[in-house]
Formats: C-alpha cells, sequence, structure tokens
C-alpha cells in the first residue's frame, strides 16, 4: 500500500457518535481529522477484533446480552467517500460484494479459513450482492449488512461462499458465545475511547498510544464494562430524574466511572490480560487533558487509579 489519504468514513461509525447522549467517557472529538492509510487501518482493525473477541468471549457469564461471536469485521464500498473507490477497488480489489476486513487472530472465522480481503459472495445462502456502489457514502449497507451477519450467526452457524482472486469457496464457521458489543476503530487524532449500551469505539491514536495489548485491551475492557452494566441507559434515566440537580447528576457520571474501572479488572483478568495495565494506561492518560480519562465529567485520574490500585491488592488477597 503506497497511498496516504484521509479517510473520510461514515459507515459504522458516524450514527454511533450522532446517538451520543450525555454519556461515558465522551471527549472532544472530530470525525475525519487522521491521515491513515488503509493498511494501517485494517491493522488497528485487526488488533481491536483480536483483543475484543478474546474480552467478549472469556466475560460471556458476566453479561446478560449475548451473542454469537464470529470474529469478522467486514467493509463495503459504500461506506467511503466516492473520490476514494477507486483507489480501494484497485489496492483492495474492493467489489460490489462486502469484504473481509479484520479477523479476530484464532477466532472462529478466521480457524475456519476465511482470509482477510476475501469477498463475500454469500451468507446462509444470503447472496450479498445487491449492495449499490453508485451512492454518495452511506451508513445503511454496513448496517444492512451487519443484520444479515448477526442473523446468520443467531444459531451459533454460518456458511459463507467466498472469493480471492476468482476462486469460490465454502467457510463454515461455528461461532463462539460473547458478550454483546461491536468494536470499532475510529481514525481520528483524539485519544478517546466510547461506549453507548451497543457499541465500543476506540480512535486509532489511542491506539497509538497504548504500549502493548494488555494496555488496549483496558481501554476496551473499561468500554466494555460500561455496556454490560448498561450505563447508557443508566445515564440517560438519571438525566431525567436529576435534571434540577446537576450535583447529583455529576456525582452519578462519576460514579459510572469508578464502577467501569473496577468491572475492566475482572474482565481483564479473566480473558488473560494483565489487569495492572489498566492502572500503567491510566497514569499516562490522566495527565493528558485532552484525553477521555480527563474529562470534568469524571472522578480525577489519581482517585481513579488509587481506587483500581486498592482492588488489585485485594485481587491478590484473594488469592486471584
Ligand atoms: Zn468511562
Amino acid at each position: 500500500m503506497t497511498y496516504r489519504f484521509t479517510l473520510q468514513l461514515i459507515s459504522r461509525w458516524l450514527w454511533v457518535f450522532l446517538a451520543w447522549l450525555p454519556s461515558p467517557c465522551v471527549g472532544e472529538d472530530t470525525q475525519n481529522d487522521h491521515a491513515e492509510s488503509v493498511s494501517a487501518f485494517g491493522y488497528y482493525d485487526e488488533r481491536v477484533a483480536t483483543l475484543a473477541h478474546k474480552l467478549a468471549v472469556a466475560n460471556a457469564d458476566f453479561c446478560t446480552e449475548r451473542e454469537y461471536r464470529a470474529g469478522l469485521t467486514v467493509h463495503h464500498l459504500s461506506q467511503y467517500d466516492p473520490p476514494l473507490r477507486e483507489n480501494l477497488q484497485r489496492e483492495l480489489a474492493l467489489g460490489v460484494e462486502p469484504q473481509v476486513l479484520a479477523l479476530a487472530a484464532t477466532g472462529p472465522a478466521e480457524m475456519a479459513g476465511l482470509r482477510v480481503g476475501d469477498a463475500i459472495l454469500s451468507i446462509d445462502g444470503q447472496d450479498l450482492n445487491f449492495f449499490s456502489i453508485d451512492h454518495p457514502m452511506s451508513v445503511e449497507p454496513i448496517n444492512t449488512l451487519q443484520s444479515l451477519i448477526d442473523a446468520a450467526f443467531e444459531d451459533g452457524f454460518a456458511r459463507l461462499i467466498v472469493e480471492t482472486e476468482g476462486t469460490e469457496r465454502a467457510v463454515e464457521i461455528e461461532a463462539e458465545l460473547g458478550c454483546r458489543s461491536k468494536f470499532y476503530v475510529l481514525p481520528s487524532s483524539k485519544l478517546n475511547a466510547r461506549a453507548d449500551g451497543m457499541n465500543v469505539v476506540v480512535t486509532s491514536s489511542l491506539i497509538l498510544f497504548v504500549q502493548n495489548d494488555d494496555e488496549l485491551a483496558a481501554a476496551l475492557a473499561h468500554e466494555l464494562a460500561h455496556n454490560v452494566l448498561r450505563h447508557r441507559s443508566r445515564i440517560a434515566q438519571a438525566s431525567r430524574l436529576l435534571e434540577n440537580d446537576r450535583r447529583a447528576f455529576s456525582r452519578f457520571l462519576r460514579s459510572t466511572e469508578s464502577d467501569a474501572d473496577l468491572l475492566s479488572l475482572e474482565l481483564l483478568q479473566r480473558a488473560g490480560y494483565d489487569p495492572a495495565a489498566a492502572i500503567s494506561l491510566w497514569k499516562r492518560l490522566g495527565p493528558k487533558k485532552e484525553s477521555f480519562f480527563g474529562s470534568t465529567s469524571h472522578p480525577g485520574w489519581r482517585e481513579r487509579v488509587y481506587q483500581m490500585e486498592q482492588a488489585l491488592e485485594q485481587f491478590s488477597s484473594n488469592g486471584r
């Protein structure tokens, strides 16, 4: 991949951001402000897909809302700005069918033989070649596509017909049960991560900022914890109930952050990541005013780090 350009994506992310309420981890952010190559972007998705799959599956029994997860991230030309499409068609052979953008390493889709770059022709007998690429970029096709994939995996299995360089093959995937949350990468120069109840979004800058997979897992686990604890809907409810008591509302917001911090340690531990990475990450993120961690709606980072250190000591004295 030799060219670089600003990814002007709308796709899966925009509606996530438009639909934002006063919610966990809100920081200043804008889209389309980060130049990335598509190859780098695919790498980010790959890394997030891998960590997200492990976190979601290892913690399935913590979650009341679950889904079968294949560890598969797809993309389609319609989600990109039309001027970019020619490049994508040439460089990635992205056509009318959706394509595999990323796979969770050793996840069900990869183990079944799916490969990044495979065009997906059909899923459980449903052809996927009806998505138009002649329209302005839109959220509709990728959302429809994701719904079709989710529906196909509702019973835990799906059979895909895929094509690479003119050769078709069938891939049968047995998905794994995990927490229900979709994980996305947003190209952005801001250090940020968010959760809205159904989705977790992490920026490309935060992925570059972390020192290792454990730290990235810590950021994802914190956001997943917000979803597991249904913070989005609880915050919406509290904002109505506490309309005339902004102090109480702020206190409530801060408590959701502390709760997400503490649950994230458990989620990390159960998925085999080092929970102490949450502390090292927040210690470096905390002093950065721009970070979602430094928002005024959040408790001070030193207090949060202290709470997590206390909780980790408790972990080790309980022999966990
Ligand atoms: Zn948060």
